[in-house]
C-alpha cells in the first residue's frame, strides 16, 4: 500500500488502482495520513524548485538530443572508439554543467537574500545618519538663539536694574 501511495501522489496509477487507494484511505487512518503527508512533501518540493527544475530539464533534454544525434552521426565512421569516448566526455560535461546550474542558482538565490539585508541595513543606517545633520541642522540654531535670548535677557535685566 506504501508504494501505492507513492504512485498515487505523483499521479502514476491505473483508474483501479486510483479507486484502490482511494477506498482504502477512506477506511485506514494511518494510510490517509501518509498520503496526505506525501502530498504535502510533493507540494512543498514543487514551491521550493519550481525554476530549477524546469530549465535543466530542458537542459538535460536538449543534451541528449545533442548526444543522440551525435551518437547517430558518428555510427557511419569506422573510429567508434573515439565516438564513445567524445560521448562520454560530452555526458560528463553535460552533468557537470547541470550541477554547476543547479549550484549557482542556489548560489544567486542566496546573494538575492544577503544583497536584500544588505539594502534593507544600508537603508535604516541610511536614515539615521541623514537624520543627524538634521537634528544638527535644528539643534544649532535652536542653542544659539536660546543663547542669544538668554544673553538679552540678562543684559537687558542689568539694564533695568541700573536704570531703576
Ligand atoms: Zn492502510
Amino acid at each position: 500500500m506504501k508504494e501505492l501511495l507513492s504512485a498515487y501522489s505523483d499521479d502514476e496509477v491505473s483508474p483501479v488502482e486510483r479507486r484502490d487507494v482511494e477506498a482504502h484511505i477512506q477506511i485506514c487512518r494511518e494510510c490517509k495520513k501518509e498520503l496526505e503527508e506525501l502530498l504535502w512533501l510533493k507540494q512543498e518540493m514543487e514551491i521550493a524548485y519550481p525554476l530549477s527544475m524546469e530549465p535543466d530539464f530542458q537542459f538535460e533534454q536538449s543534451v541528449m538530443d545533442k548526444v543522440r544525434k551525435y551518437n547517430q552521426q558518428k555510427q557511419a565512421i569506422p573510429k567508434r572508439r573515439f565516438a564513445v569516448a567524445g560521448l562520454f566526455a560530452v555526458l560528463l560535461f553535460s552533468v557537470l554543467l547541470l550541477q554547476t546550474g543547479q549550484v549557482m542558482y542556489m548560489a544567486m538565490k542566496f546573494t538575492f537574500a544577503f544583497v536584500k539585508i544588505g539594502i534593507s541595513l544600508a537603508h535604516a543606517f541610511g536614515s539615521i545618519l541623514s537624520s543627524v545633520p538634521y537634528v544638527v541642522e535644528v539643534m544649532v540654531p535652536t542653542v544659539i538663539i536660546i543663547l542669544i535670548f538668554s544673553g538679552w535677557s540678562i543684559r537687558r535685566l542689568l539694564i533695568t536694574k541700573t536704570a531703576g
